[in-house]
């Protein structure tokens, strides 16, 4: 049988043509858009204990009026009537404007109820409503609905009222009764009922835990289906090597692998030899020791026959993984080219001709590396350093560079759990969730501009027991809008007070890349002693040796981004410091301030990060492609969200999803949405 749900809008009582077109420009065409279009909030005018109501909320009152009304006009048609009304143990005022003749039924000890703001202050209501005697037992609770144009809340209420009243008996479920049993929730019948006309609270409370739990379901079944079919439709490249020889490899290197490292190599690993191709996202904090998980699998797909490719956001950052996978492979026999844009030429032209006949294994540089002039050999692994720094369509480029050629995304951290499982929920994700042994813990300390002195002495002390340190300064340049320290002036401060005992050197974003390699290379020589430097250090940079990190203004920067340059330190077995100079006005500020000190964990940081900023933010705009929830909150319900996307896993995984009856209702929504259609979820 059909269902009636699927009828166009103009099928429901009282909506004739030129209403179903209001209704269409929000969204609304059938009946079922309607029965499904959910209030935004609710005005709730149940009776409520004062005690319980915040400044400003607008609350309903029953009482009795316990003094005169005092009528005062200014102007012809403008009045103030105020009066004391005595709820529960409660003596509060009324104000009630432009009703004059209100006055003479305000009788004393009349009961009377009053809907209006709460000034909590000046215990006072302005009331919207006035009805003279008790209140009616009605729910209390009135749904509000967004509109737009001629149509309005109340007209909103008529026509679902009258929509549940008829189609009501069409709502399936579509949850198979294990899940509603497992976590106990209320039928999609009940659940819908109750958001339009709730009784209490904690039914309302129900509904919402119901949909939370079904949006986050379906979406991430979305995610899951979409993965299977990607995985089941694009073709790897069962990549083969002999395992001794890499085994040999990992043995080599300077220090024994982590758990987690260990761990996430054999994900990618087996990804590699699998005939699917990869397309994974290694999450690991600063300093957990990414790049060597990187060099393995390249080396990997070397073995294999292959070509591989590292891409990183910063010229800096290239050269620094350049020169320790040069160093690292150079025994191997392995060909390591770097690829920026100071190479140029002749040079250039060498290195592409090499490239395409397989003399370069592999090939490390920035955004330049996806440009249409550079053809690999056979590439056979794609890696993207701090990924989240890319663009959406970046990384489909690079993903194009090779034919079915494997894909690993790394990030330190920023992106929280939930983000990464919405954003990047058709992903496989592998997460170091460990650092190698011996690190010790960052010392975090939030002090006021003027500590200034004794920070400067603080780092003198350091120095002299051999170690170094990043100072880092918002602005290059001294700027006539923003009262914030610049690099030029700190540094030249800096000098002068270290003349001729220690080395100050200098870095932006506008030195050329042979000065900035040149200062890099003294820093890691430790010939210059302090670093005095704009962000270019944030993401990746590696020495070992400095110890003390010290960030001006630091109230200028985003948690992750203080947590990615905090990270530029404690990365050798020395004791490090991370020294926030900040007077932060705002209570987020200041918030934030309080979290670095309070943490070293860049899962914990992330998250607080987003509930401070909010989701939207998270990303920027443009590349978020997060998916919008109508009941649903990432950064509140996320425990939800982590439940519904192992369930969603398991689900997809099994075969009695594809096949089972009772999971007809939810398969049908990905039949709807394109996915099992091969079609692409956008
Ligand atoms: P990130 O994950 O931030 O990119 P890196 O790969 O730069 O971290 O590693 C940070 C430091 O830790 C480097 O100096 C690296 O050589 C070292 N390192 C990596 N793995 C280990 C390990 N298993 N044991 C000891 N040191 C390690
Ligand atoms: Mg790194």
């Amino acid at each position: 049988m059909e269902n009636r749900l699927l009828e166009p809008i103009d099928h429901l009582k009282g909506v004739g043509e030129e209403t179903a077109e209001l209704l269409h420009d929000i969204g609304i065409y059938s009946i079922n858009d309607l029965i499904e279009y959910f209030p935004y909030r609710y005005d709730d005018n149940s009776l409520r204990d004062l005690e319980e109501v915040k400044h400003d909320e607008r609350v309903t009152v029953e009482g009795k009026v316990h003094s005169e009304a005092v009528l005062t006009y200014f102007g012809k048609k403008r009045s103030r009537l105020t009066f004391r009304l005595l709820v529960g143990r409660y003596l509060l005022s009324v104000v009630c404007f432009n009703r004059p003749y209100f006055k003479n039924k305000l009788s004393l000890n009349s009961i009377v109820t009053v809907t209006g703001k709460w000034d909590k202050n000046r215990q006072t209501i302005t009331a919207q409503e006035l009805v003279f005697g008790p209140k009616q037992e009605i729910s209390g609770i009135e749904p509000v609905y967004s509109v737009k144009g001629k149509l309005t809340v109340k007209g909103m209420r008529k026509f679902i009222s009258v929509a549940m009243k008829e189609y009501i008996d069409e709502i399936e479920e579509i949850l198979p009764i294990e899940l509603l049993e497992k976590y106990k929730l209320i039928t999609r019948k009940q659940a819908i009922q109750t958001i339009h006309a709730p009784i209490e609270q904690a039914s309302l409370k129900q509904a919402r835990r119901r949909f939370v739990y079904e949006e986050f379901l379906l979406f991430q079944l979305k995610m899951q289906a979409l993965r299977k079919v990607q995985r089941e439709q694009s073709k790897g490249l069962n990549q083969q090597y002999p395992k001794e020889t890499l085994d040999h490899f990992i043995k080599a290197l300077p220090f024994p692998l982590t758990i987690a490292q260990s761990r996430v190599i054999d994900e990618i690993l087996s990804d590699m030899k699998s005939p699917y191709r990869m397309n994974r996202l290694l999450q690991g904090d600063v300093g957990s020791g990414k790049t060597v998980v990187a060099a393995i699998s390249i080396y990997a797909t070397i073995l294999s026959g292959y070509q591989g490719a590292l891409m990183v956001p910063t010229e800096i950052l290239a050269e620094q993984h350049a020169e320790s996978l040069i160093k690292l492979f150079e025994p191997f026999d392995i060909n390591v080219a770097l690829l920026t844009s100071s190479v140029k030429g002749k040079k250039r032209r060498e290195l592409l001709e090499k490239l395409k006949n397989n003399e370069i294994h592999l090939l490390i540089g920035t955004h330049a590396l996806i440009q249409d002039e550079i053809n690999f050999h056979t590439l056979g692994l794609v890696i993207t350093d701090e990924q989240h720094r890319f663009g959406v369509e970046q990384r489909r480029m690079l993903r194009e560079k090779g034919k079915n050629t494997d894909v690993l995304f790394m990030t330190a951290t920023p992106i929280p759990r939930t983000l990464a499982i919405t954003a990047f929920g058709e992903m496989d994700v592998s997460v170091i969730d460990e650092l190698p042994a011996g690190r010790k813990t960052i010392e975090t300390y939030w002090v006021k501009p003027d500590m200034l002195e004794r920070i400067i002495a603080f780092i003198e002390k350091e120095i002299a027991k051999g170690r170094q340190a990043y100072v880092i300064c918002p602005l290059i340049e001294e700027s006539e809008k923003l009262d914030v320290q610049n690099a030029l002036d700190v540094h030249s401060m800096l000098t002068d007070y270290y003349q001729g005992r220690y080395k100050v050197g200098l870095m932006h974003g506008r030195l050329s890349s042979d000065e900035k390699d040149a200062v890099m290379r003294s820093f890691s020589d430790n010939e210059v002693h302090v670093l005095v430097s704009t962000t270019v250090v944030e993401v990746g940079v590696n020495v070992p040796n400095a110890t003390t990190m010290v960030i001006y203004d630091a109230e200028r920067f985003g948690l992750s981004q203080l947590h990615q340059l905090r990270g530029r330190v404690g990365r050798g077995s020395e004791q490090s410091y991370c020294i926030l100079l900040a007077d932060p006005k705002s209570e987020t500020g200041k918030e934030r301030m309080k979290i670095m000190t309070e943490t070293n964990d860049g899962f914990v940081l992330s998250e607080r990060d987003l509930e401070l900023r909010g989701p939207g933010d998270f990303f920027g705009k443009k590349q978020s492609g997060m998916p919008i929830f109508k009941v649903a909150d990432m950064v509140h319900d996320y425990r939800a969200l982590e439940v519904a996307r192992q369930d969603a896993v398991e689900l997809v995984r099994s075969d009695a999803f594809w096949q089972e009856e009772k999971y007809n209702g939810l398969r049908k929504q990905l039949t709807n949405s394109g996915i099992l259609n091969g079609e692409k979820l956008d």
